[in-house]
């Protein structure tokens, strides 16, 4: 492989698969991707994809074989803990939009819940050890922890466990299994993390780029351009209403003294709301646009 090209994991088939090669996607990388390839060529720029299982990409980049990886801090946390001291080093770069979950404690339907400090002796089912093993720790509560492979949902039914700690995002697995959900253990997204060795100026370089263009990213997901004509009298009170937004610029408008145009950048998104309230502060031909790329 050319040790001149940056390697970042990505998950191979899972919920992380189509929104990380999304955000590489809208990065600028084209990728060259033949059918079950575990291996993705850029090719525009010196990045290659390598497409793993989501367990996996903590250790591959903690022990150098890539430089990068997309994986949900639910799987980082619980490999950090895991690996204790030995890994100060597997650190975040930077928190990103999608493979929004929880890991959750669920009760089945007809459990009544007292709280945690109610769970001591019961037996607890989960694939996330670790990070359980923590939450009771913290709170005092000497619970037993049944570690599982998969199919922590019907554990319960089985027989194995009296509750479980598992990822949710929508609930449906939950409700689908007579489960309800009391607690959360760990709020999770995915994270972009890097190798702990310096990186050659050549890669360390395209790292840097590649950041600054996942918040440009991150920025527009929301953004929107306004354009509007509105009286002098009235831009106080419409800077007020942009949401979110920087200085406005403000361009005259051909024969008229007391109407301008105004033109804005907001960081939120612009609702039917806002609009009627610049409407009514005296602005008119009113326009929004979405914003395709930003580079602070
Ligand atoms: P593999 O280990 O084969 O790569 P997996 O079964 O561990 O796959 P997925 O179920 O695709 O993986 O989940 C990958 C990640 O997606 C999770 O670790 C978590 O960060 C995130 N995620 C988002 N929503 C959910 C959810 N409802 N259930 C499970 N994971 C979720
Ligand atoms: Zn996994």
């Amino acid at each position: 492989m050319d040790e001149a090209r940056l390697k970042i994991a990505v998950q191979k088939v899972g919920r992380l698969t189509e929104p990380s090669l999304e955000l590489l996607a809208r990065c600028g990388l084209q990728l060259s991707r033949g059918k079950d390839q575990l291996f993705a060529y850029g090719e525009n720029m010196p990045l290659d994809v390598l497409f793993v299982r989501d367990d996996d990409i903590p250790d591959l980049v903690r022990e150098d074989v890539c430089d990068l990886g997309l994986v949900g801090l639910n799987v980082l946390e619980e490999r950090r803990l895991a690996l204790g001291g030995r890994c100060a080093s597997l650190e975040s770069l930077r928190s990103l939009e999608f493979g929004r979950c929880r890991l959750s404690l669920a009760v089945p339907k007809e459990f009544r819940y007292r709280g945690v400090r109610a769970l001591a002796g019961l037996r607890i089912a989960t694939t996330y050890p670790q990070l359980l093993e923590r939450y009771l720790r913290e709170r005092d509560v000497a619970a037993q922890i049944v570690r599982l492979s998969g199919s922590v949902e019907i554990a319960p039914r089985l027989g194995r466990a009296d509750l479980i700690c598992d990822l949710v995002s929508t609930g449906s697995t939950l409700e689908a299994n007579h489960l309800t959900e009391v607690e959360t253990v760990l709020q999770s997204h995915a994270v972009l993390i890097r190798t702990p060795l310096p990186l050659p100026p050549p890669k360390a370089e395209w790292v840097e780029r590649i950041l600054k263009r996942i918040d440009g990213v991150q920025q527009v997901r929301e953004s929107k351009y306004i354009m509007l004509h509105a009286p002098r009298a009235a831009l106080g009170e419409i800077r007020r209403l942009l949401p979110g937004s920087e200085a406005p610029t403000i361009i005259p408008l051909e024969g008229s003294t007391d109407r301008v145009a105004v033109h804005a950048v907001c960081r939120e998104n612009v609702f039917w709301e806002t609009l009627e309230s610049l409407k009514k502060a005296g602005a008119s031909a009113l326009l929004v646009l979405p914003v395709e790329k930003m580079l602070a």
